[in-house]
């Protein structure tokens, strides 16, 4: 396709400034705006849309940040982790070499707009795009990192910023961890002047990881802010990793403190993640004020953070393995600028959909490749639409990286085992020194690769693909037991519970296993000690029968698949009773009462789910269903609309919505919402039914009247 085979529609912007912040979660942002906390967001909000903005599955931020950029899932955008291979051996972060698709800075060149870019989660090599681009490496210390004074010499790598006639400016606007003094760290954590800073304090580590964050994100604003100044743009879009970094280090102390956190280092880190996202609204300011009234801003997250009673108590999570367990699934929406509404919610936007609303609001249309769609709801007038097939299949120069300049190391690392065991290459001379070690890094980060392809595979309901990739997984890595749980869980979803149970006992061996050597290990080590005999003998022995909750959760599932409610029942209390903390156990109570027809229970079992997870769509409708049921029309409506709010595309929260918004006099409404469902899933016969009676009604009061 040819570029002026494009039809270009009437523009609703006329420059776009989208701004990200990692992490950012309503959750943390209301209480503090709500104390006046953020004027700068407040006011965005005040002229324009808010509203959640779901996140994709696996919610690992550099996929995040790619498929916003492309408007395409990680599966078909092409990055899918926080690694790859690299050219001479081991790994390296992931770069945009990875990316196989355009991004809206490659599309908008096509068009004659210009793009400024900065910090991007990945973008290293800078691209040569109409525009200048700076890349995720610039704010990176590589050197100086211990203290040496005067600072060494930090240079930039190469391909950090395009045009390269901006490289010697830029660089001047870096910030080094050294520079940030002990006062400016203070600002964050205001009882840090007093804390112990001896050698061995348990401070140390954060006072160092505050003065790498507070240097970086200074550092991408200063590149920021010089761009907007100084360098014409169409679009702008700028990201900050800084408050995704605050909140790893720090919301274990945000308040309310929990019972596990020593009350010395929740006083001493408590306000760190207020002030972090405090830094970010003076930012923020300053952003809204370069870019002037004129401007269309956006403002997102890629998904949210968890900060209340959701907080894992360490950073391995039961399904959510990693870093990754306290990310919420629900990021950060703000739109406004001219023809945006003023001061309105919209609900069921996605990560996906930023890439068509910012093309649309350039007058260009989406692909027909991409699964998101316009906010159109966002707007004052009625927003005219348009897709093409896809803007990979238009011409022209688009400032990507050009093919062969820089190999796909995917593609590389696959030819080099191609050459391995055709015999070309010895596998040892992949590297120097460290051999074993970087093979063991690049294996892992093909496996983790693989894993998280499965999970966006599975997201996209392609569950038999998914299945098919763990189940060389778990082969290849029986002892890992993420990529078992996955498995089983997509065993359930495709009814092969005896597969399920397979895993679900073999998890309990391992676990059982596992414990015993745990014991073991303990034994040698009280042993060592003087009254450690005794000590030994007071240990309770260990129950031969002993079952992970997990487990107990996965077997109740295979329980209700199989019809056994009773069985089921019995293995989700157990799980329960062990203090398994997870939305999807209830839920899953909350469905062998259903299917019981308890509905009484079931609305109960939702609601406890919903006390661990209040952002939970499913349970929202589980509660939604349920209060239809007993005829609780209005508690109905509010359930079903917390659903939908939150999963826009779930017919089932459609219908019971509108069921019950026709019990409770408000026919009109009713009818939309039953369109709706029926336009998502029209086998719905429930939802077809309660539409004909209102259309039957509705005829009658016509006739009579
Ligand atoms: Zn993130």
């Amino acid at each position: 396709m040819k570029i002026d085979e494009v039809q270009r529609m009437e523009p609703l912007a006329k420059k776009v400034l989208l701004v990200g912040w990692d992490a950012a979660d309503w959750q943390v942002i209301h209480p503090l705006m709500d104390a006046g906390k953020m004027p700068f967001l407040e006011k965005l909000i005040d002229n324009g849309v808010m509203g959640n903005l779901a996140t994709l599955e696996p919610a690992l931020s550099p996929m995040l940040w790619t498929s916003i950029a492309t408007g395409k899932t990680a599966d078909e955008h092409g990055v899918q982790g926080f690694i790859e291979p690299a050219p001479k051996g081991g790994v390296r972060p992931v770069t945009c070499v990875s990316r196989k698709v355009k991004a809206l800075w490659n599309i908008l060149m096509q068009n004659g707009l210009k793009s400024n870019v900065v910090g991007w989660w990945p973008s290293h090599p800078a691209e040569p795009i109409d525009g200048a681009m700076v890349s995720n490496r610039y704010q990176t210390a590589t050197t100086g990192l211990r203290g040496e004074w005067p600072l060494p010499e930090w240079p930039m790598s190469p391909g950090t910023v395009h045009p390269e006639r901006l490289a010697e400016t830029l660089a001047e606007f870096r910030f080094h961890p050294s520079e940030v003094q002990e006062d400016a760290v203070a600002t964050f954590m205001a009882k840090a002047p007093e804390l112990d800073l001896g050698k061995d304090s348990p401070y140390v580590k954060r006072m160092d990881s505050m003065r790498k964050i507070i240097a970086e994100c200074t550092s991408v604003h200063g590149a920021a802010t010089y761009l907007l100044e100084h360098e014409p743009w169409d679009l702008a879009a700028i990201y900050y990793d800084a408050i995704d970094h605050y909140s790893h280090l720090c919301m274990g102390f945000h308040p309310p403190r929990q019972p596990h956190i020593p009350k010395d280092q929740y006083e001493a880190f408590n306000d760190v993640v207020e002030s972090g996202y405090r830094y970010h609204d003076l930012m923020l300011g300053r952003l809204m004020e370069l870019a002037g009234e004129e401007t269309t801003i956006i403002l997102i997250s890629d998904h949210g953070f968890e900060s209340g009673e959701m907080r894992p108590k360490t950073s391995k999570g039961f399904g959510r393995p990693g870093p990754a367990a306290w990310h919420r699934p629900y990021g950060i929406f703000v739109m406004s600028g001219p023809g945006v509404q003023k001061d309105r919610r919209v609900a069921g936007a996605g990560l996906l959909d930023i890439a068509p609303t910012v093309l649309r609001l350039f007058g260009l249309p989406a692909g027909a490749d991409m699964g998101g769609r316009v906010l159109a709801e966002c707007f004052e007038k009625e927003v005219s639409l348009d897709r093409i097939p896809s803007w990979e299949e238009v011409e022209g120069e688009c400032g990507m990286h050009p093919p062969g300049q820089y190999e796909d190391p995917w593609e590389e690392q696959e030819m080099m085992r191609q050459l391995a065991d055709l015999g070309y290459i010895e596998e040892e001379e992949a590297g120097d020194g460290g051999k074993e070690a970087s093979e063991r890094a690049v294996k892992r980060a093909v496996a983790d690769r693989q894993f998280n392809l499965s999970r966006v595979l599975a997201s996209k309901g392609k569950i038999e693909e998914a299945a098919a990739i763990l189940e060389g997984l778990v082969a290849e890595q029986p002892e890992e037991k993420a990529f078992a749980l996955r498995l089983s869980h997509l065993y359930l979803t495709l009814g092969r519970m005896a597969d399920c149970r397979r895993l679900a006992e073999a998890a309990i061996e391992q676990a059982r296993a596992a414990r015993v050597e745990r014991r073991a290990e303990r034994e040698k080590k009280l042993a060592e000690q003087e009254d450690g005999a005794d000590k030994i003998a007071k240990l309770k022995p260990l129950d031969p029968e002993w079952v992970p909750a997990e487990a107990d959760f996965l077997l109740g599932c295979v329980a209700f698949g199989e019809g056994d409610a009773e069985k089921a029942m019995e293995h989700f209390h157990r799980a329960e009773d062990r203090k398994l903390r997870l939305p999807d156990l209830h839920i899953q109570m909350g469905r062998v009462h259903e299917r019981q027809e308890r509905w009484v229970d079931a609305e109960r079992a939702y609601r406890v789910a919903l006390t661990v997870d209040e952002d939970n769509a499913t349970a929202w409708n589980g509660a939604a269903q349920a209060c239809v049921k007993q005829e609780d029309f209005r508690g109905a409506v509010d359930a079903a609309l917390r659903a939908v709010g939150l999963r826009y595309a779930y017919p089932d929260a459609h219908r019971a919505l509108g069921i019950a918004l026709a019990e409770t006099g408000k026919p009109g409404r009713a009818k939309t919402a039953l369109q709706v469902c029926l336009r998502m899933n029209p086998k719905d016969e429930a939802a077809r039914e309660a539409l004909d009676r209102l259309e039957g009604k509705a005829e009658m009061v016509g006739a009579g009247a």
